[in-house]
């Protein structure tokens, strides 16, 4: 049998007619002859109501028992699902992660695939069942522990399942239907993409468009899933929505095809650090060693260029995320204390947000990034920090100017034009 694999996020099962609408569309794909592995997320709001109920209870908690906790939200999901389909008549089951099972590492609240083995779904498709309903954004670590896979986690559940069980697609039935030249709840103005390439929908997800978590992308791109991003609430056929694809596969390309942002961005910076060869090793591997995500860095250039010299001082700024900041600032007075490294002054910006432009067009074109400053120039936004790779551009700005920054970006770049 020929086999789909339909995601369906959290606004496209928030409540029963929602969850009986999208079992509609899984009996469609049924009565067209394929066998169907659906993934669900918690109802929306559901993940967020029982991360709130654990940081109200342990502010240190034990990340064993968040996940026990936090991966609840999309069991119910998984057994109402199955229970609607089986109303409609058709055979179906509801599998929570250890059923299956889905074999994760232990790194609770991030867990990573390690394997997922088909015998037991195999075995219930053989025995006539039509669907499997898995509950996303879970699975089991070889302790025998519930494990999840970060926020947004449902969309690598099912291109991992694509992908391990040879799904002729992935289809992602969300709240838009596809992806978008930027958040169409930012700009009104954002043209849907019929396609887009694995490595400019991995930067832009990576960068802050939550439409798909990143991790699904890397995966997809890595085991050739075809992957579909449509909408749960509209009329869909073959042809619907945002199909991910190689970049062969797209005729045109525009130099810039999107903008990202992420709101939930901080700055740090250490005034007057020692200008020497470790220094950065110095502040970053306690950072590293603290869990800590740092994202952007820049070095100024020492005083009158005279850097490496005894007594040479610079400063250092990096970005973390705003939820990093106590660990980082922690991490970095711990170092100062036991003499690591040494520093005037530790300064934090809680108040800024990163923007990007990316395109795979940027490889051969010059020019892109002083086109993207004359814009932010026009709008009086001023650039705090810089970052640059092959196919995007990111700054950090004030966080106040963070939607007008990107409204005036999508403009520069014609984003609105086909
Ligand atoms: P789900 O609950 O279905 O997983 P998410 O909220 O995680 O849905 O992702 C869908 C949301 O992603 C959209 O409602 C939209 O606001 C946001 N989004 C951000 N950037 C983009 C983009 N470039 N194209 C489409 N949607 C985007
Ligand atoms: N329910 C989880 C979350 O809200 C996973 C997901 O929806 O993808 O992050
Ligand atoms: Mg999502």
């Amino acid at each position: 049998m020929p086999l789909l694999v339909m995601k369906f996020g959290g606004t496209s099962v928030a409540d029963l007619a929602r969850i009986e609408n999208a079992a509609t569309k899984v009996q469609a794909e049924v009565e067209r002859g394929y066998d169907v592995i659906v993934i669900v997320s918690a109802m929306s709001g559901k993940t967020n109501e029982l991360v709130g109920w654990v940081e109200g209870t342990s502010k240190l908690y034990d990340a064993r028992e968040y996940d026990a906790v936090v991966a609840s939200g999309e069991n119910i999901t998984a057994g109402l699902m199955a229970l609607r389909l089986q109303e409609m008549g058709v055979p179906a089951r509801s599998w929570q992660g250890w059923q299956v099972p889905i074999n994760t590492t232990s790194a609770h609240g991030s867990a990573r695939f390690v394997s997922i083995p088909r015998e037991n779904i195999d075995a219930k498709f053989a025995e006539g069942f039509k669907v499997a309903v898995v509950a996303g954004f879970q699975g089991v670590s070889s302790e025998g522990r519930i494990t999840t896979l970060g926020r947004g986690g449902s969309d690598t559940t099912a291109v991992a399942f694509a992908a391990a069980f040879g799904a002729e697609r992935c289809d992602i039935y969300t709240d838009v239907d596809g992806v978008y030249t930027t958040d169409p709840r930012i700009v009104r103005k954002a043209r849907k993409m019929d396609k887009i390439a694995f490595e400019e929908m991995l930067e832009l997800a990576s960068l802050g468009a939550k439409v798909l978590q990143t991790r699904s992308v890397e995966l997809a791109m890595r085991y050739k899933v075809r992957l579909r991003v449509l909408s749960s609430f509209e009329e869909t056929d073959e042809n619907s929505g945002t199909l991910v694809c190689d970049e062969e596969e797209i005729m045109e390309s525009k130099v810039v095809s999107g903008v990202a942002f992420s709101r939930d961005e901080a700055k740090i910076t250490l005034f007057t650090i020692e200008d020497r060869p470790g220094v950065a090793q110095a502040i970053f591997g306690p950072l590293a060693d603290a869990g800590v995500n740092v994202d952007m860095i820049v070095q100024n250039i020492s005083e009158k260029n005279y850097g490496g010299h005894p007594g040479a001082v610079t400063d250092m700024t990096f970005s973390v995320p705003v939820n990093q900041v106590p660990r980082a600032q922690k991490a970095m007075e711990d170092a100062k204390a036991a003499g690591l490294i040494a520093y005037d002054d530790l300064v934090v910006d809680t108040e800024v947000a990163k923007v990007s432009v990316v395109g795979i067009g940027m490889r051969s074109q010059v020019g892109v990034a002083a086109r993207m400053f004359k814009a932010l120039a026009a709008e009086n936004v001023n650039i705090k920090v810089i970052a640059t790779s092959e196919i995007k551009i990111s700054v950090l700005i004030d966080r106040k100017y963070m939607e007008l920054a990107v409204q005036a970006l999508h403009d520069a770049f014609d984003l609105d034009k086909a």
